[in-house]
């Protein structure tokens, strides 16, 4: 997520015990949303896999009531209170189980209704405002949303659009499918009247780009360099783009200026501009941002809030090279430039902080955790650099990992100037800043 104005996470994430007991593998959603009534209801069919025998199992869902569906392959008995759906069964271990649901919800956040739009905001753990789903971050799912809804508007959701067929009373179903698990807090929707163009990446990707009725000619300003920033980030990366295509889509309100839900990306309305208005104010930052999460956050998830910085530090850095790409090596110094100021500040506050912790400042995981990766990379080189975080990516993907985890592919690789790199890393992610940012570049320079 990319956010428009700083400022400090200070919620503390806890993560659930659960996924020691119980692997949710799969979701095939019937939805339906209702905007006048504010409402999304829907039956839910979720495939799991017991871990450890156990009586119940749950799902993570607020305010919703339930019932179970006739065609449920387990007959479990369901029970629900403010904030789970408990799943009470004789689970045996090593058994995967069916289950279906139907269930109706009246979000009060997360699902957000307009007159012309309903849109969702999941990060960090609140699609179970709206969807049934897990919080926790490490049991990642393969979502499959079916989506009813009036047939005036243009529904997108994470995947592939399989199939669009119209339904009784000017109400249509869009299908979407994905092929590979992700955590729940990246499901996502988006409907309003959209229109799209469509683009395609050098290496095959579709690049939908969703626009608002009357705004086509902005379309190109505002979406400008996105195949450049698409084909730089799977180049420097080295890893594939690991989900069937992209989408973007501009939204009215939006809390946050973007936020990087699998395959579909929605931001602010604010960054749609023409040519003119590129100039003072455009979407390159954030596009390049929230496409890196396609890797890391969304392929890779950090365990944790305490390694957060590896998707946030991680997006901010491979989107000022992205930028780098485009506006050049000034561009790129200035940048980091700015934000050693800003993290010198905070520094000489008393508020330095290091990257490796719960509930540390946006400027911290952002902006001090890219900075920590341009040392490095700088440090033992572009190729090495690379491989590292390419078998990180490999290593990790579709799963969730920490920081050692990505220290430990860098320790793997050999290089002469290796050790030196890690302890000054080290000194950044660990130590309670005794170094500044300036005195690092004193260092790095001599
Ligand atoms: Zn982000």
């Amino acid at each position: 997520m990319r956010l428009l104005v700083l400022f400090i996470i200070s919620a503390v994430f806890s993560y659930g015990q659960q996924s020691q007991i119980v692997d949710f593998k799969e979701l095939k959603a019937d939805l339906s949303i209702f905007p006048k009534e504010k409402k999304v209801s829907g039956t839910l069919h979720y495939t799991f896999q017991i871990l450890k025998k156990t009586d119940s199992v749950y799902l993570d869902a607020k305010q919703m009531s339930f019932s179970l569906d006739n065609s449920s392959k387990t007959k479990a008995n369901l029970s629900a209170n403010e904030d789970k759906i408990w799943i009470k069964y004789p689970f045996e271990e090593a058994k995967e189980y069916s289950i279906a649901f139907n269930y109706e919800a009246f979000p009060k956040q997360t699902m957000y209704f307009f007159e012309d739009q309903t849109w969702t905001q999941g990060q960090r753990k609140y699609t179970s405002h709206w969807l049934p789903s897990i919080d926790d971050v490490n049991d990642k799912i393969i979502f499959n949303l079916s989506i009813t809804a009036p047939a005036e508007f243009e529904v997108i959701a994470n995947g592939s659009l399989e199939k669009e067929s119209p339904v009784f009373n000017d109400q249509k179903q869009w299908q979407y499918t994905m092929k590979s698990p992700m955590s729940s807090y990246l499901v996502a929707i988006a409907m309003g009247n959209f229109k799209k163009q469509t683009e395609t990446s050098s290496s095959g990707i579709p690049l939908v780009y969703y626009y608002t009725q009357n705004n086509e000619s902005k379309v190109e300003p505002t979406y400008r360099y996105t195949k450049e920033l698409f084909d730089f980030l799977e180049e420097v990366i080295g890893v594939d783009y690991p989900w069937e295509n992209y989408k973007q889509v501009p939204v009215r309100d939006f809390l946050y200026a973007g936020m990087e839900n699998t395959t579909l990306t929605i931001f602010s309305e604010t960054f749609v501009v023409d040519s003119i208005g590129f100039v003072d104010r455009n979407y390159v930052n954030v596009n390049a941002h929230e496409l890196a999460h396609q890797w890391f956050g969304n392929l890779v998830t950090s365990e944790s809030s305490e390694h957060h910085w590896l998707q946030e530090g991680f997006a901010t850095y491979f989107a000022l090279l992205a930028e780098r790409e485009i506006f050049g090596d000034d561009y790129y110094y200035w940048k980091l430039y700015q934000s050693a100021e800003q993290l010198t500040e905070l520094s000489e506050q008393g508020k330095g902080e290091p990257i490796v912790k719960a509930g540390a400042s946006s400027l911290t995981y952002y902006q001090k955790g890219a900075w920590a990766l341009h040392i490095l990379n700088e440090r033992v080189g572009n190729l090495a650099f690379k491989q590292a975080v390419q078998n990180f990516l490999n290593k990790y993907k579709f799963k969730s990992a920490t920081t050692d985890d990505f220290l430990e592919e860098i320790t793997l690789l050999n290089g002469d100037d290796l050790q030196l790199s890690i302890n000054w890393l080290m000194c950044l992610l660990a130590k309670a800043n005794p170094y500044t940012i300036k005195r690092l570049i004193v260092v790095i320079s001599l």
